[in-house]
């Protein structure tokens, strides 16, 4: 059988059992130019979230009665396209699933593994690494002596973003919510300074205290009094770097906006959004940077891995909790 998440309504808040709902049906056979590929790992993305609400986003909702979608990776068990044999490593934007029946034109091949865990290419190697490496190179546009402050520092994308800044000569600072994962981002990951905003009493005092010259690039992954605190230390002509607002996606209600505005005009400077789907064409330059750090020992990664699809509900809760240290993925099935 196929186990499978449907999402059976909008959820309001944190999506629960009767929004995401657990079901089997056959495995699907492959039809003209088809692939079914068994789901080894899948990756769980805060990005997830909004796709289930129908809020205009940079890509269409998850449909009512539809499966959840999520990055997969997983070998090829049926083939009727040229492009795949059996056995091959099969990567794509499928869903939270044992099976997964494509078109072939949609699952992109790993001809070369290198050798390397396949969950590396849900994370570090693959869409969370390269929205650090494109997000702070091109958006970011990091200078050596400036002060990088790095929101949600310690997960997927913040642990890789201040990593590629200390690459680039800058000071980094990163926030995050236990004294565990600030301490890897001191001690591990090479971060200059860190703060657990959930123990740092007013954290706008505690930028001000870690980051004395003002902010230069601020990663924001977070949103909400995050955010406010932040734009009252910028220096001038920092950049914001708009990733996420991770605090914001189960909002029940819209919350009201930043207050402090304001600050972006005081010290002319801006805060621009992007998405990592713009840079597909160029993920060829990302991972091969990427893969040249971590061979360096310049990159160091953690994958947060839970075993069991059955346990994929809870396991996304994680990442809205704090309980995931690093890339969060589910292994769905052993690589026989
Ligand atoms: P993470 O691995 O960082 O996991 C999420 C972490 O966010 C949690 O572990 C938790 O860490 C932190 N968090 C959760 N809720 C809050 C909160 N209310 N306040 C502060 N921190 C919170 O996830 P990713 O690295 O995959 O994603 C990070 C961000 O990047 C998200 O906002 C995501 O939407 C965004 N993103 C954007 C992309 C783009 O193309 N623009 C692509 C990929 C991701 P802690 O214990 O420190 O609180």
């Amino acid at each position: 059988m196929n186990r499978h998440y449907i999402l059976a309504r909008r959820p309001l808040g944190l999506p629960g059992t009767h929004d995401v709902v657990f079901r089997e049906e056959p495995v699907p056979e492959a039809g003209p130019q088809q692939v079914v590929i068994r789901n080894l790992y899948m990756s769980l993305d805060p990005a997830i979230r909004g796709w289930m609400s129908d809020e205009p986003n940079y890509i269409e909702p998850i449909p009512v009665g539809g499966k959840v979608w999520a990055t997969t990776i997983g070998r090829v068990v049926q083939s009727n396209s040229e492009d795949f044999a059996i056995g091959d490593i099969a990567l794509g934007m499928n869903a939270w699933e044992d099976y997964s029946c494509v078109p072939a034109e949609q699952a992109t091949k790993l001809d070369d593994t290198m050798g390397l865990p396949l969950t590396h290419f849900l994370g570090v190697l693959g869409p969370t690494g390269l929205t650090s490496y494109f997000g702070l190179l091109d958006v970011g546009r990091p200078r050596a002596g400036e002060t990088l402050l790095v929101s949600g520092a310690a997960g997927a994308v913040g642990s890789v973003v201040g990593q590629i800044g200390k690459i680039k000569g800058c000071r980094v600072v990163g926030m995050a919510g236990s004294d565990e994962k600030c301490r890897w981002l001191l001690a591990d990951c090479g971060f200059d300074a860190v703060i657990n905003y959930r123990t740092c009493g007013d954290l706008e005092t505690a930028i001000r205290e870690q980051c004395p010259t003002g902010v230069d690039i601020y990663w924001e992954n977070v949103g909400g009094e995050t955010l406010d605190a932040v734009l009252m230390n910028l220096a001038e002509h920092a950049r914001i770097v708009f990733c996420g607002w991770i605090s914001t996606y189960n909002d029940e209600q819209k919350r009201p906006g930043p207050k402090n505005l304001w600050q972006l005009l005081a010290r002319s400077a801006r805060m621009e959004g992007f998405v990592i789907k713009s840079y597909v064409d160029r993920f060829p330059e990302g991972i091969a940077a990427l893969g040249q750090w971590m061979g360096e020992g310049k990159i160091v990664h953690r994958e947060h891995v839970v075993d069991g699809l059955e346990n994929a509900l809870d396991a996304f809760h994680m990442l809205f909790d704090g309980r995931n240290d690093g890339k969060l993925v589910v292994r769905i099935a052993e690589d026989e």
